[in-house]
């Protein structure tokens, strides 16, 4: 199937997507899945459900339904999709990468830029390979830029998501100590996120920078066009506060707080304020967007549960962002337990990563550690170091937790979220 005459047909229609539950009426399907019955089942839903077309792999079917194409790989059909469709769309792009803060800067930046323009964006955490391609695709006429996020986790994986998303201005949240084995370590990490960098200066695009990361700074040198903050020379200049536990920035002599907690907030902040100061949006419409934004989504989230405070950051975690929340949860007045998850995919440095995070929490002197998963029981050899979720759900059912604060901070896969019910 060739993408130019396939074309017309994807403006025609009213979504992509490759979930057989969420299908409507004109939607295109694509069709994933290794197992052609399977295939030809879902296939065959999405057309009694009214999809425009539904790409599928091989013959599937006997007949021929007009509204079947047949392709190599949904995948690479997928892909050029997206990249034709991109090459169509003349609106600003802005491309995000990082080891951690890529989905919190997204949210934010979103939320500023939608107080004078209509933004699409990545929806919760689509940023591979098939959710940077989906993005793309949902982009239509009436809007008038895009926030894409691009995630990686090893080499020439933010290369080839720049080709289909071509962003016009780009950002780096953070190199951080996230996907160690993937990438090869942290230089390999510092390599794997800078290809984000490589694409904009090959394409003269904007970088806009941190000039607080020296790797930044350093990777960036004299490149122009840049947007910069962080620095007293930065174009734009911002000063960072936190008032009960949550942060905000200064600027104008106007103070800006959000309702996000953690000191590493600040910077995801900044990048968002720079954007909406450089699209020429209100200052005070760039606040009211940052004031109203809530997190709902786990990421350094504040929960008030009866008499306690419930800090929620299960949505992931890495050496850098463990270390920070754990600093930003130390200068909470109070009692404090720290409920810590395994970080997954740390590769060689796993037992060392584990053994420097749980050394820190005991300096930093918490009421209580409480630990979860193999990898950090292999490390703590004190009391509260628990197997996995299930087994500490059986503990707290019997114990309660008695400090005013509690944090909740692991990787995904530790499902920390399910103890939210028993303390
Ligand atoms: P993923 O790789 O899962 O998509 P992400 O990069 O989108 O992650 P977020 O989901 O925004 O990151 O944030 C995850 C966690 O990372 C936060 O809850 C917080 O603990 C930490 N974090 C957020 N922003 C930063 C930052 N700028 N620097 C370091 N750590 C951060
Ligand atoms: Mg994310």
């Amino acid at each position: 199937m060739n993408i130019e005459q396939f074309y017309p047909l994807f403006l025609q229609s009213n979504k992509v997507t490759i979930d057989s539950r969420k299908i409507e009426k004109n939607d295109i399907f694509f069709a994933f899945s290794g197992d052609n019955f399977n295939a030809a089942t879902l296939a065959e839903k999405a057309i009694n459900e009214g999809a425009l077309a539904v790409i599928v792999e091989q013959q599937i079917f006997e007949n021929n339904d007009k509204n079947i194409f047949y392709v190599q790989s949904t995948l690479t059909f997928l892909q050029e999709l997206a990249i034709y469709h991109r090459k169509q769309i003349n609106i600003p792009i802005i491309g995000l990468t990082g080891s951690n803060g890529k989905t919190t800067t997204k949210e934010l930046i979103h939320v500023v830029l939608s107080k004078k323009f209509n933004v699409q964006y990545t929806l919760g955490n689509l940023n591979n390979h098939i959710g940077v391609p989906l993005t793309i695709l949902s982009i239509k006429k009436e809007h008038e830029m895009a926030v894409i996020e691009m995630g990686a986790n090893h080499q020439k994986e933010i290369e080839f998501l720049c080709t289909i998303s071509q962003p016009d201005i780009g950002y780096i949240t953070n190199f951080g100590k996230a996907h160690l084995e993937g990438f090869g370590g942290f230089e390999g990490v510092i390599k794997g996120k800078s290809e984000l960098y490589d694409y904009l200066k090959q394409h003269h695009k904007t970088i806009l920078v941190n000039e607080n990361d020296a790797i930044q700074v350093e990777k960036i040198q004299d490149y122009s066009p840049v947007i910069s903050f962080g620095k007293e020379s930065s174009d734009y200049q911002f000063i960072p506060f936190t008032k009960e536990h949550f942060v905000g920035i200064l600027y104008d002599n106007t103070n800006v707080l959000s309702k996000l907690t953690g000191e590493y907030n600040f910077t995801n902040l900044c990048a968002a304020v720079s954007l909406g100061l450089y699209f020429n949006i209100d200052f005070e419409k760039i606040k009211q967007a940052i004031e109203e934004y809530t997190p709902t989504n786990m990421r350094s989230q504040i929960v008030q549960k009866e008499d306690k405070i419930l800090v929620l950051d299960t949505y992931n975690a890495n050496p850098s962002s463990m270390a920070a929340s754990l600093k930003n949860f130390i200068t909470f007045n109070g009692s404090k337990t720290i409920i810590i998850g395994d970080m997954l995919e740390l590769g060689e440095e796993s037992m060392k990563e584990h053994q420097n995070i749980l050394k820190m929490a005991q300096d930093l002197g918490f009421n209580e550690i409480i630990t979860v998963g193999q990898h950090f029981k292999k490390v703590n050899l004190l009391k509260g170091a628990f197997e996995n979720t299930g087994e500490l759900i059986e503990y707290l059912k019997l114990n309660k937790i008695q400090s005013e604060n509690i944090l909740l901070k692991a990787s995904r896969g530790v499902s920390l979220e399910k103890l939210i019910d028993f303390i």
